[in-house]
């Protein structure tokens, strides 16, 4: 082991949002990143929609995002309460749960929908999830859509600060613990809880880009003063060590992945490298080549 071998990463800077929208009339969502503003910096990751903690009243209704198209880019969608319904044009679908995470990459694209599942909206209750957008190398942009319904159980969780953290490993490897999801690009991404007090040296890969995302309650990372909800902090890729101390009990997601050094040029829900390949995609929707639902 070589001296640098377990420098810290530095931080590069973090930033709370405060920006609140609908996505629909079910995702009540402060985005946390989007490729528009820190693009090369987080590659390959392009943005994150925290939806929630919020409750809703119970109804028959339909609530969230009616039939849309993607291209380009891979949705992962984490729930951790209540419940979300996806249909495709792919033919894909399903209903996922708390602990439940859908990876869907759109790729060459599709139609779908995004809706609260039927039996939680007919119950209510409280609702809480995270949508993050990973990007495509541009050898995969149009490769066969694919869908990913990973349920909670496969998902495999690591203790770590004696028992006072845990880390659900959804994507890459922590600790010899792999996670189910099959990536394009090497990344992981850990769903990480935290007790008040917990610390954990996380190890990431020298040349990463690497993430935090503070989803609730607030930590201290790499010495940082404290991190609150809706915080993203982006570190160095030189180096390796991240240590997170929880200043409170917290819910925090690592994201940490080679970078795709390519150009990013995005529209609504495209994200390809080129102006022309947008254009592309607009057409290519209208005349339904993405399928429809
Ligand atoms: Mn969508």
């Amino acid at each position: 082991m070589t001296a640098t071998s377990r420098a810290p990463k530095a931080l590069t800077g973090f930033r709370t949002s405060e920006d609140f929208h609908w996505v629909g009339d079910g995702f009540p969502v402060r985005t946390l990143f989007a490729y528009d503003e820190l693009g090369a910096e987080l590659s390959p990751f392009l943005l994150l929609d925290h939806a929630g903690p919020t409750t809703f009243a119970p109804t028959t209704q339909r609530l969230g995002v009616g039939p849309h198209p993607h291209r380009g880019f891979e949705t992962v969608t984490i729930v951790y309460e209540g419940e979300v319904e996806h249909r495709d044009s792919a033919g894909a679908g399903g209903t996922i749960g708390p602990g439940d995470v859908q990876w869907m990459t759109a790729a060459s694209g599709l139609v779908h929908e995004e809706f609260h599942g039927r039996e939680f909206a007919k119950r209510g209750g409280a609702f809480e999830m995270a949508q993050l957008w990973v990007n495509l190398p541009a050898r995969a942009k149009m490769s066969t859509p694919r869908y990913q319904g990973i349920t909670s159980a496969r998902i495999p969780r690591v203790a770590l600060a004696g028992g006072r953290a845990e880390a659900r490993v959804i994507a890459g490897e922590l600790d010899g613990a792999k996670g189910p999801a099959e990536t394009v690009t090497p990344m992981h991404v850990w769903d990480v809880r935290m007790s008040a007090g917990a610390e954990h040296a996380f190890q990431l890969p020298e040349g990463f880009t690497s993430a935090l995302v503070v989803l609730r309650g607030s930590v201290r990372a790499n010495d940082s003063e404290p991190l609150r909800r809706d915080t993203l902090a982006l570190f160095e890729r030189a180096g390796t060590e991240l240590r997170i101390v929880a200043a409170e009990d917290a819910c925090v997601l690592l994201l940490c992945g080679e970078p795709i050094e390519e150009p990013i040029v995005g529209q609504g829900p495209f994200v390809m490298n080129t102006g022309p390949e947008i254009h592309q995609a607009i057409v290519d929707y209208q005349n339904g080549k993405m399928g429809r639902l």
